[in-house]
């Protein structure tokens, strides 16, 4: 945001006085809960080269790697999610000297109000500022099978360096998720030599693919605009839309329609679903890798544009397809994954219905179909992302009871698909209060990425600068806010 906003103020309007407070209690600044120090198995889910801070220039983060010795980490390749935070702190240091004024409050930002100007409260003060944006994440943790309190239950398996910090060898682990989070805390287990049995267990047992090869391609068809051509024509988009969009995209650079219908009509799960994919790695195939630029492009255009209804339906059926489809894990990681399922120490277990914690201490799972399985250890992998965070709670709350935000009917805020501009209660656009990211996850968020919040964060700050020079504000020291 900081980027966006010195960027467009340098192009748009070179003498506004940018002054801006930071607000955050996190012990990490710049870094948020997934990019502070921790173990290296702690990795990056995309390409480095997709996490530049500046959307315009994708080399920024790459000259960083190579300037602080990360040069193998530069370009299609994954880093320790710390040294990304390095990289955020070390970019948040240099835009801040390109502020006017800045200001870092190490507080919880528990109240916005918008009267002539944006009231923010904290639990020690007041503050006015002309603008709010609000960058607030999600939930860190969870806890679907009411398990917090237990002993040797963690509700999050970060920072891996913690929590695996007082594990036991031999000690029998199962693991609640076989997402990312899931791969990153077996590899941070046998990072520690962990002789122990490895359960990852969910509903669908459904891992993350493997990363085909990257491939060099723009998109023709599946563009923003494409999708806003679509909604010009005929007033609305459809699932159908989408496909047909999709499948004009495939055909044009030669690729695979069958691959992508393979992958999300498949039945296979777990290992078995690993190993085939493994196993067509270097087909040639190029289906996986357009649809991943697609939805890196203009899947949160092309969301927001669909029905409540096909969102529900998308939502309900083929979440968990997408999220294994669109953040792939490295060769090498699933290479691990393979060797350790062959040896017998980790298995996926599908069908999972609940998990408890019997008389004698033990954790048990109960899955469809399989009999009980017993644990010393349990951890939540399942991304709390889609819940606001805690701390946002207050806030969000209270911009909802006062009508100065809207809900939308799939969670979060409602705002303005161009601008990030949050839509009050009576369906206007607010001039001075935005959102990205977690906050508004119904209206835009298939998602979260650096590279997706990068380019909202531009729409943000061209509509923050652009009104501020249409009204010609009288105060002399604008301030924008970002908690
Ligand atoms: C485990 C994990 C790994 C990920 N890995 C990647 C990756 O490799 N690449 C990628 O592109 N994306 C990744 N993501 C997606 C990730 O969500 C985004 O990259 C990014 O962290 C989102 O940034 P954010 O600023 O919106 O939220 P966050 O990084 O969560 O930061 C939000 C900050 O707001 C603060 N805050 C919240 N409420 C308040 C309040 N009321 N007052 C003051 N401060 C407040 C919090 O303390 C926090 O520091 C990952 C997500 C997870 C969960």
């Amino acid at each position: 945001m900081l980027e966006s906003l010195i960027r467009v103020r340098d192009l748009l309007n070179p003498y506004a006085y940018l002054d801006v407070t930071v607000f955050d209690p996190s012990p990490n600044p710049w870094c948020g809960p997934n990019y502070a120090p921790d173990m290296p198995e702690a990795l990056t889910n995309v390409y480095t080269s997709d996490m530049s801070v500046r959307y315009w220039d994708t080399e920024h983060v790459a000259d960083w790697l190579k300037a602080n010795g990360y040069a193998h980490f530069a370009g299609t390749m994954f880093a320790p999610r710390a040294i990304i935070g390095k990289y955020f702190q070390d970019s948040a240091k240099k835009s801040i000297a390109c502020m006017n004024t800045f200001e870092y409050i190490r507080e919880q930002a528990t109240k916005v109000t918008l009267s002539d100007c944006v009231a923010v409260e904290t639990p020690t003060r007041n503050y006015k500022f002309d603008y709010v944006v609000l960058c607030m994440g999600g939930a860190t943790s969870s806890d679907p099978y009411g398990l917090q309190g237990q002993d040797k239950f963690f509700s999050t398996p970060y920072p891996l360096k913690e929590t695996l910090s007082s594990i036991g060898a031999d000690e029998r682990v199962g693991i609640i998720g076989s997402g990312l989070s899931a791969v990153d805390l077996t590899l941070g287990l046998m990072a520690k030599n962990h002789r122990g049995p490895i359960t990852l267990m969910s509903r669908r047992g459904l891992l993350p693919s493997v990363r085909r090869p990257p491939v060099k391609y723009s998109l023709q068809y599946f563009t923003v605009k494409g999708v806003e051509d679509i909604v010009a024509a005929k007033g609305s988009l459809s699932i159908r839309d989408l496909i047909k969009l999709t499948y004009r995209e495939l055909d044009h650079a030669g690729a695979s329609k069958q691959e992508i219908i393979d992958e999300v009509l498949s039945e296979r799960y777990g290992i078995d679903r690993l190993r085939l994919q493994m196993a067509r790695l270097d087909d040639g195939g190029i289906a996986s890798q357009l649809c991943i630029k697609i939805l890196a492009t203009a899947c949160e255009d092309a969301w927001y544009f669909l029905s409540c209804a096909e969102k529900k339906f998308l939502y309900s059926n083929f979440r968990h397809i997408v999220y294994s489809l669109c953040c792939p894990m490295p060769k090498h990681r699933a290479a691990q994954i393979l060797r350790l399922a062959d040896s017998g120490q980790l298995s996926i277990l599908r069908g999972l219905r609940s998990v408890s914690k019997d008389e004698q201490g033990h954790f048990v799972a109960f899955a469809e179909g399989n009999s009980t399985i017993r644990f010393d250890r349990v951890f939540s992998a399942i991304s709390g992302e889609s819940r606001p965070s805690p701390l946002a709670l207050p806030l969000i709350e209270g911009l909802l009871k006062t009508g100065q935000a809207s809900p939308h009917p799939l969670g979060g805020l409602n705002v303005e698909r161009t601008t990030s501009r949050l839509i009050d209660a009576l369906n206007r656009p607010q001039t001075q209060i935005y959102a990205l990211g977690n906050t508004v996850s119904g209206a835009l968020y298939i998602f979260n990425g650096i590279f997706l919040l990068a380019r909202r964060s531009a729409h943000v700050a061209q509509s923050i600068v652009e009104h501020q020079k249409a009204t010609k504000t009288a105060r002399h020291s604008p301030r924008s806010i970002y908690a």
